[in-house]
């Protein structure tokens, strides 16, 4: 079961590739590349044949987790089934061979796509103008912060603080912090919702900004989201809405029609792009009209029948990065808003929320539930019942990857001790939804009869428990040494 390094396997004069003879002249590399960019030394690179290649990849593909493969149900993240037809409209020539610097009447058919995908996301969240440049959720908070500074600013105004709730997400506080912003967090109340009286107690004309996920990372509605927009405004502060979870209200309910003057939006969750590699991601960000001057150019702009890039906008806080941001994934975003249509995309939702409620349901006598038997698209169990056996939320997620399932989200929401967050989306068969809970039930009862073996789990995966923290910190790279 051991892989080496494909460095190790390589031999002297192995190769997997055969070049055709050379039908032009040979001439010397100096007359085709400066002097100065020429090597001094060969690269170090592996010799080995076809199918040591073929091997080397597949198997190392093999060894992980992934939604093509498994069940993962990991709570605020997502990882829902991408259909394949996405990614194959996504890399059709057309869109795939085109060139950012590309003349705009070359390029009308992307600039149309990125036009008309601007006027989807506008009807889904209720806002007015949205730019599609930011490549991932937190960079979309990151711009988010920036509109926020930039809003107050031009009111010759600059409040510092940014509240948070406890249950926030950590790129929220983190996002707010990177913009220069301070980071208040309020405590959430009993039943898992933000509190009105708590923030009424720190809301002043000092709060530029309060971030809130909704449905939050409970997966609990903030059924009192109007109250608190409203307590926001009162000071001018603007009311910023993380939207990662958008999964569960497609379609259903629109955060700008809350009281949100702000939102991002995680294309690579809710919106087709598979994620959890690192891969390219979207983070559109949404505003009302009161924040659009200062939106990041460039936009895309129509006039009469013809599409343009509109660079002039005084107000702007600039470029967020490269170009249009990941072009790619907006294309796959587009092409999945399509294909299931505004009926559809509410009924995925109602389907994710399903599932989760299905799910609780099965699990709730298992392990305590502390925000009730509803939920929304997630929802978040305690295993501090099997704490009187020794057993903890980390030995539960290990088990589970010894019964073929991607672990939950462990030990996050902080306020719930042991936290086990499961969102199985609305891609999931009943029948997959019944073996994983069929597999968390057996947990409990090893628990119980056999509480050691679950302490030595994952027995069945490629590597053993890890040292976790010294794994992040020292990670140790080479294969040999790992023995
Ligand atoms: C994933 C997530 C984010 C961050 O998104 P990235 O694309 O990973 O930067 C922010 N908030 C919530 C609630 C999330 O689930």
């Amino acid at each position: 079961m051991s892989e080496p390094l494909i460095f190790e396997q390589s031999r002297p004069g192995r190769t997997g590739v055969s070049l055709p003879e050379m039908d032009v002249p040979r001439r010397p590399l100096s007359e085709l590349v400066p002097e100065k960019f020429l090597r001094r030394k060969a690269p170090q690179l592996p010799e080995v044949s076809e199918i040591q290649l073929v091997r080397h990849f597949t198997r190392l593909s093999q060894r992980n987790f992934s939604v093509d493969t498994h069940f993962y149900p990991l709570g605020s993240c997502t990882m829902k089934y991408s259909p394949k037809i996405n990614e194959k409209v996504a890399a059709l020539g057309g869109f795939a061979n085109l060139h950012p610097y590309q003349r705009e009447e070359d390029v009308q058919g992307i600039l149309e796509l990125m036009y008309e995908m601007e006027q989807f996301l506008k009807e889904i969240c209720g806002m007015d103008r949205f730019t599609l440049q930011p490549a991932a959720g937190a960079h979309g908070e990151l711009l988010g912060m920036m509109l926020v500074r930039a809003y107050h600013a031009s009111k010759g105004r600059s409040p510092a603080r940014v509240i948070v709730p406890d249950t926030s997400h950590g790129t929220n506080p983190a996002s707010a912090a990177v913009s220069g912003l301070k980071v208040q967090v309020i405590s959430s109340g009993g039943d898992g919702l933000i509190d009105a009286d708590s923030l009424a107690a720190v809301m002043d004309d000092d709060v530029a900004a309060v971030m809130s996920t909704n449905p939050n990372t409970l997966g609990l509605f903030e059924s009192e989201i109007r109250k608190i927009a409203e307590m926001a405004h009162a000071h001018d502060a603007l009311m910023y809405y993380d939207g990662a979870n958008l999964n569960a209200l497609m379609g259903i309910c629109k955060p700008g029609e809350t009281g949100f003057d702000i939102v991002h939006l995680n294309l690579h969750k809710t919106f087709s792009t598979p994620h959890g590699g690192g891969g390219p991601g979207g983070g559109p960000v949404g505003v009302k009209q009161k924040l659009a001057p200062f939106l990041p150019v460039p936009l895309v702009q129509k006039e009469g029948e013809r599409y343009y890039l509109n660079y002039s906008s005084p107000q702007s806080v600039g470029k967020i990065r490269a170009f249009y941001g990941n072009v790619s994934v907006i294309i796959k975003a587009y092409a999945y808003i399509l294909s299931l249509g505004g009926e559809g995309l509410a009924r995925a939702s109602r389907a994710a929320v399903i599932n989760a409620n299905y799910l609780l349901n099965k699990l709730k006598d298992a392990f305590p539930a502390p925000y009730g038997e509803r939920c929304m698209h997630e929802f978040v169990l305690s295993a501090s019942n099997l704490k009187e056996h020794g057993v903890r939320a980390l030995d539960v997620a290990k088990a589970l990857i010894d019964k073929g399932f991607h672990p939950p989200t462990i030990y996050f929401p902080l306020t719930v001790p042991e936290a086990m967050m499961i969102e199985p989306t609305e891609t999931e068969t009943r029948e997959t939804l019944d073996d994983f809970a069929e597999a968390m039930i057996e947990i409990t009862r090893e628990a119980q009869s056999n509480p050691e073996a679950l302490h030595e789990s994952p027995r069945r995966a490629f590597s053993r428990r890890l040292d976790e923290v010294k794994a992040a910190r020292k990670p140790r790279l080479r294969w040999r040494e790992n023995q």
